[in-house]
């Protein structure tokens, strides 16, 4: 049960994803989260680094897809001005918006890589799915209302988890 909250792999951004090595392991579909993974909390608008990142995924030769479990409104700005595809209001980590994707571009669950900031909504729900999950460290400390609970209890995961060595905050691994 505890090895479902451990990331597959753990960098310190986005930007220190090695892309290429995920193409190579025949990731065809990058999931990435919204808040706190590709922009902050207060961001509106994604930054230029953000946009020629979705702009080198693609060219790679894979597909970056945005989900998130904020609301449409917050959403659609970043999916205009990065041109990708989105879902929100996804209720990470249930199942049912991962099987959509999946069946919207035909592929596997292991031809998808999720990357997110929390334990329990994106690598718990990747994990679920058998999907490759990717752990970076959340962009600022502020957070949403919704989501000071989850990181309540991700504290308490986390905890578990580094006695048990499975898993240590700021030992990046890919
Ligand atoms: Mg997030």
């Amino acid at each position: 049960m505890m090895e479902k909250f451990v990331p597959d792999m753990y960098y310190q951004s986005i930007y220190r994803i090695d892309y290429e090595k995920l193409y190579n392991m025949g990731i065809k579909i990058i999931i990435f989260d919204l808040d706190n993974t590709i922009a902050g909390i207060t961001a509106k608008i994604p930054t230029k680094e953000v946009i020629d990142l979705m702009f080198k995924i693609k060219e790679i030769g894979m597909r970056p897809v945005l989900m998130s479990n904020s609301e449409k409104k917050r959403v659609e700005p970043f999916r205009n001005a990065l041109e990708i595809d989105s879902c929100a209001s996804a209720r990470k980590p249930f199942k049912k918006n991962y099987l959509k994707i999946m069946n919207i571009y035909r592929v596997k669950n292991e031809e998808v890589a999720c990357i997110g900031d929390q334990l329990i909504t994106d690598i718990y729900g990747a994990n679920k799915m058998g999907m490759t999950s990717i752990l970076i460290n959340p962009i600022s400390k502020k957070d949403r209302f919704i989501t000071l609970f989850n990181r309540f209890i991700e504290k308490i995961i986390i905890k578990i988890l580094e006695k048990r060595d499975l898993f240590k905050k700021g030992k990046y691994y890919d």
